[in-house]
Order: structure tokens, then sequence, then C-alpha cells
């Protein structure tokens, strides 16, 4: 079975900056928005394959 990415737990953890959505190679983020009017990124389960580039281009977890 194949690793489930996680981008964050909360909300508060995302600043929208969509460096994960740019570098994603399979193209698995999906951009979605909130009630607030706040854009931030899904992970497609489907396409993903847990190679965590996106983890590393996170400016909140690095
Ligand atoms: S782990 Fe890889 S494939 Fe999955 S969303 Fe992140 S960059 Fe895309
Ligand atoms: S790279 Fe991190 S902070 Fe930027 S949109 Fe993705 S999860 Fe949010």
């Amino acid at each position: 079975m194949k690793k489930k990415t996680i981008l964050y737990n909360k909300k508060e953890e995302c600043c929208g900056c969509m460096a994960c959505y740019a570098v994603c190679p399979q193209k698995a983020i999906d951009i979605v928005i909130d009630e607030e009017g706040f854009e931030y990124p899904l992970i497609n389960c489907e396409k993903c394959v847990g190679c965590g580039i996106c983890l590393k281009v996170c400016p909140i977890k690095s």
C-alpha cells in the first residue's frame, strides 16, 4: 500500500503559497476554495504517488 501524503493537518498550517501545487509532477494537487474564499491545495489520492516533493518545497514544513 502506498504511503498517504499529508500536506497539512489544519488549514492554519498552509499559507496558500501554492508551491506544492506548482511542483507536483503528477498534477495530483487540486486547488479548492473554502467558504471564506481562501484557496488551498488538496491532494488527489488517486493520482498521488507519494514522492514527497510537495512536502520538500512547503515553506511551512522546512
Ligand atoms: S507526494 Fe508527489 S505525487 Fe503526491 S501530491 Fe506530493 S508531489 Fe504530488
Ligand atoms: S507548499 Fe505548503 S504552505 Fe504552500 S500551499 Fe502547499 S501546503 Fe500550503
